[in-house]
């Protein structure tokens, strides 16, 4: 069954002051499970940065996880994942996306000095640490043997 949803206003690029203005929207439909999620997508007249489809593609994955969420607990499945949580993290290589990758700098350089460095050592140690292994392996889900 298709349920009946409202479409959700996803202003992606919304213009700037002195930017062109916006250029129009997108339509997109995404069946997921026995939903149907309606976006209304805004384009601004104006070049972006990989980095800001970020907000846009959170938003999404956001709802199908929504989705998803309210089926598996409706048919009474226990979820583990919770936020601040950091199971994952610890044992697993998260893969990142290009666009998460820009995202991920934009916000670390717009830290503190302090906080910045820290991070930034920190980024370098996990560097250094993945180029010190073997690469992993990895199946549709992504890599599949877990960091010591
Ligand atoms: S770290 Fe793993 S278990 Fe924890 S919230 Fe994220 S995906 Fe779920």
């Amino acid at each position: 069954m298709i349920a009946s949803v409202p479409v959700e206003r996803v202003d992606a690029f919304a213009p700037t002051a002195g930017s062109g203005g916006n250029a129009g929207t997108i339509n997109l439909e995404l069946d997921i499970l026995d939903e149907r999620l309606q976006f209304r997508i805004g384009v601004a007249d104006e070049r972006v940065a990989l980095a800001d489809i970020v907000p846009l593609a959170r938003t999404i994955s956001a709802r199908i996880a929504d989705v998803v969420i309210a089926t598996d607990r409706r048919q009474g499945a226990d979820i583990a994942c919770r936020k601040g949580c950091g199971y994952c993290c610890q044992s697993h290589m998260v893969p990142l996306a290009v666009p998460e990758a820009f995202r991920l700098t934009e916000y670390i350089y717009s830290r503190p000095r302090d906080l910045r460095d820290a991070m930034l050592r920190l980024c370098l140690l996990a560097a250094r640490d993945i180029l010190n292994e073997d690469p992993p392996e990895f199946n549709e889900h992504g890599p599949i043997r877990t960091r010591v």
